[in-house]
């Protein structure tokens, strides 16, 4: 990882664009409370119905199961680690409870895996879990994964969109289809657990997650809640609950995740207790109601005091009054964050009354430490046995004792139920009902019969970024649409729908034509973003090449249609004056051809369906508005909650929306660095010397990446630098990584390297990658590539991490 090496020459040309942090996977390396006092508040958390899931046999058949265990069976069924770090072997030898599969982890060496592969994974958990050959009692694992829009991590699954566009079609019964759906889709891959729903109510959308949550009101997200552990257990108290199509549920993130000061991820929510309750608690009235086995705590703080490690929170609130008897599992690692915590050592959390811990990659050391505590006295056995009685009774009911190894079992294996055309077709039902018309001003749409359209966009034909995040991977985004076999993009929703009624259609990225159209449709919009990757300063969306294109065409007297993606509402005044019509189409996974249908008219110019769906989160009025929710003071949205236009019921006109923009809104960009060929504020590029030549030249649309050449002989260094410094210590953390987009033209015959740190020419805060191979001997001359390097090898190598002010430097000698 030093710049210095052997070989002799430099590469001479190189083109660049897009450059970045992206997500982990594929690494080329490795304030206080107002009034929380509870006794005040005892009249909250209460539920008439406590513990329906009483049941004398199962309960004896547990404590009998328990009876037999030993202190390390017991202490091993309490942790789940990740499929990425712990293999069959390890599961059968320290008896593990759980596995899961975090958005990154598949078999195999992708992020995204098979059905076959998932199976035959699942079958080796299984077995090695129910494995009596110590003399142990064998209690079998139960496996889970975020299946969350559908079961978004196996290739050729039904993707839905994610939870904001299932909010806006406030439909309770699609919301159960969609669940079972999804159960039985798990099924195929031999899965028993998703960890859904998320019943976050998110109240700042500068937070990455807004999209996991279905409004920001909890009205929604009531009703919601016990149609997905319903349709995804089936019903509590039937014979079918948790039958064979079925799966065991886990509410998120219990609780207030969607509070946090500045909508920041696991972040702090101060509120007082009865906000936490009428705002972000009640929902898990319903799906306690509803039967869920699981109820997942979350990162974030109550006032200070993380959740994971909250008493009051996780046993007397939820376990004692509000009479939840599943179990509740950590989210990943996040004990590691309560105060006198590690990853590895955490009596604090199982004694605040977590049952499981989230332990992916620390599970080793933590069921070490875990078994001290209890020898020493830390952890109670009381309370162990407590937590293991809940899981084996989950356990029980969800029939894992009875049922074979997952391959044996319905459904296992069998790829034609994923994305089956019924399943599809739910999936399509629910992107017409998600989406929501903000704009459409003398009748833009719907786009007529006969007619000539040109469809635009970046976004236009990639499933992936109209999938969003926790899709194939944990961030999203970037990825062909090969890896969705059942998928159609939007364009070719779009294209069939036109053809269909006598039109005709072309394509361009940046919005160039080769006959006038009658119309044209821009797709584009947030780029796809998981966890704290997606938590952003303000609500400006800005696309220049989007605007300038919608710009041209209705100069030429075009009419033009917006239909844009995103996990949130944000400020896109400029393209909402530039559109004829506007669409909110949030994040509607793999069924684009739901869009076409209710944009365009069939060939006797009636559209087949109208637009029904309603904002379930307001749209600002200024990218920095701050939290916006009704009944707050001083609220005033541009579109209000609950907004929303259909055919049949026309308004007037949207007049021109104000564009003048904030002076500080710019800000750092913190994740961005170059960006559609310039680099983005406050970032600015510099070159060595003025030998290193740079120049704009075309990728995906013109002049939008940089030409670099490395003079012969001499080297030199390109690089974006700023005055002020950004800290990735956190980023770095998250496993994120640097990316960007290249093409070599021209092998490099010497040493070349990435440099991130301070841009000073004192080297110790610069670390530098060599990427000598990759644009030496193994370049693939010509062709463009993206490559990651992780924030971890940067900083191993001396850069920085807390000061960045430069980014990305690309050395060559
Ligand atoms: C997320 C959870 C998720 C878990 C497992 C965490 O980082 O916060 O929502 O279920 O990872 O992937
Ligand atoms: C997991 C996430 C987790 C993240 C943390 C990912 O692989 O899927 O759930 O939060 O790693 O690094």
């Amino acid at each position: 990882m030093t710049e210095a090496r052997s070989r002799t020459l430099a590469f001479r040309l190189l083109c660049l664009a897009a450059v970045g942090l992206g997500s982990a996977g594929l690494s080329a390396c490795k304030q206080e409370a107002q009034d929380s006092a509870p006794a005040e508040n005892q009249i909250l958390w209460q539920r008439a119905n406590v513990d329906r899931f009483s049941d004398p046999s199962l309960d004896a058949r547990a404590r009998s199961i328990l009876a037999r265990m030993t202190l390390e069976e017991k202490v091993g069924q309490v942790i789940q680690a990740d499929s990425a770090s712990v293999s069959p072997e390890d599961v059968r030898n320290y008896n593990l409870g759980s596995v899961l599969s975090g958005g990154n982890s598949a078999p195999g060496d992708k992020p995204y895996a098979t059905a076959a592969q998932w199976v035959e994974a699942a079958d080796a958990y299984f077995e090695a879990s129910i494995d009596r050959s110590d003399g142990g009692v064998g209690v079998p694992i139960i496996w889970g994964i975020d299946a969350v829009h559908g079961h978004n991590n196996v290739i050729g699954g039904t993707i839905f969109p994610h939870n904001i566009g299932l909010g806006a079609a406030n439909n309770p019964e699609l919301i159960k289809q969609v669940a079972e759906v999804t159960a039985r889709e798990l099924r195929v891959t031999g899965h028993d657990w998703t960890f859904a729903p998320t019943l976050a109510v998110p109240q700042d959308d500068r937070w990455g997650r807004t999209y996991e949550g279905f409004s920001e009101t909890p009205a929604i997200t009531r009703k919601y809640a016990a149609a997905i552990v319903t349709g995804l257990q089936g019903e509590f108290g039937d014979p079918s609950f948790l039958g064979s199509d079925k799966v065991v549920s886990s509410a998120k993130h219990f609780l207030a995740d969607g509070g946090t000061q500045d909508g920041r991820d696991q972040g702090n929510a101060v509120i007082n207790e009865t906000e936490l309750h009428d705002v972000h608690g009640v929902a898990y009235y319903d799906a306690i109601d509803a039967g869920v086995q699981t109820i997942m705590a979350s990162f974030s703080s109550w006032n200070g005091d993380k959740v994971h490690g909250s008493h009051y929170l996780l046993t007397e609130v939820l376990k004692e009054r509000m009479g939840f008897s599943g179990f509740v599992v950590g989210d990943w690692n996040a004990h590691g964050q309560i105060e006198g915590c590690s990853v590895t050592d955490c009596p604090a959390a199982i004694n605040a009354g977590l049952d499981m811990y989230m332990a992916p990659d620390s599970w080793k050391e933590l069921y070490q430490n875990l078994l001290q505590d209890v020898r020493e006295g830390v952890v109670s056995e009381g309370r162990l046995n407590d937590a293991v009685l809940r899981i084996l009774k989950v356990k029980l009911r969800a029939g894992l004792f009875e049922l074979g190894k997952p391959s044996t079992r319905q459904f296992a294996g069998d790829e034609a139920y994923l994305g089956a055309p019924d399943h599809k077709a739910t999936a399509r039902d629910a992107v017409r009902q998600s989406l929501v018309l903000l704009k459409n001003n003398d009748n833009a749409l719907p786009v007529k019969p006969g007619s000539h359209v040109l469809v635009f966009g970046e976004s236009a034909d990639s499933i992936s970024d109209a999938s969003g995040g926790w899709t194939l991977t944990w961030q999203g985004g970037g990825l062909p649409n090969e890896l969705f076999p059942k998928g159609e993009s939007i364009l070719q929703g779009l294209k069939t729908a036109i053809e269909d009624a006598g039109g005709t259609i072309e394509f361009s990225v940046d919005g160039s034509y080769r006959s006038r159209p009658d119309l044209a449709i821009a797709v584009y919009g947030e780029k796809p973003y998981a966890e704290f990757q997606g938590d952003v300063d303000n609500l400006l969306y800005h696309n220049g090449l989007i605007g300038d294109g919608l710009q041209n065409l209705q100069s030429a007297g075009v009419p033009t249609v917006s239909v844009f993606l995103s996990g949130r509402p944000m400020w896109v005044n400029p393209l909402i004056n530039r559109s004829d019509a506007f669409v909110a189409a949030w994040w509607p996974g793999t069924e684009g051809g739901g869009i076409a249908d209710l944009l365009v008219a069939g060939a006797d110019g009636k559209v087949p369906f109208d637009f029904t769906g309603r904002l379930s989160f307001s749209w600002p009025k200024w990218p920095d508005q701050g939290p916006l929710n009704p009944g707050q003071q001083g609220y005033d949205p541009l579109f209000e909650y609950g907004y929303g236009l259909s055919y049949t019921d026309p308004t007037e006109n949207l007049t021109d929306l104000d564009e003048a923009l904030p002076a500080d809104v710019l800000g750092v960009n913190k994740y961005n660095y170059f960006e559609l060929g310039r680099s983005k504020e406050p970032w600015r590029q510099v070159t060595s010397s003025s030998a290193v030549e740079v120049k704009s030249v075309d990728y995906l649309a013109q002049e939008d990446a940089l030409a670099i050449h490395y003079p012969a002989g001499q080297g030199g260094n390109f690089a974006l630098v700023a005055d002020s410094s950004i800290d990735l210590f956190r980023e770095m953390n998250g496993a994120m990584e640097l990316s960007f987009s290249y093409r070599v033209d021209k092998v490099a015959e010497g040493a070349a390297s990435v440099s991130m740190g301070c841009a000073e020419e004192q080297s110790d805060c610069r670390g530098s990658v060599d990427v000598s191979r990759a644009f030496g001997a193994s370049a693939a001359v010509g062709e463009w590539k993206e490559m990651r390097i992780s924030l971890s090898c940067f900083a191993d190598a001396g850069t920085s991490i807390r000061t960045i002010n430069q980014p990305f430097g690309l050395h060559s000698q």
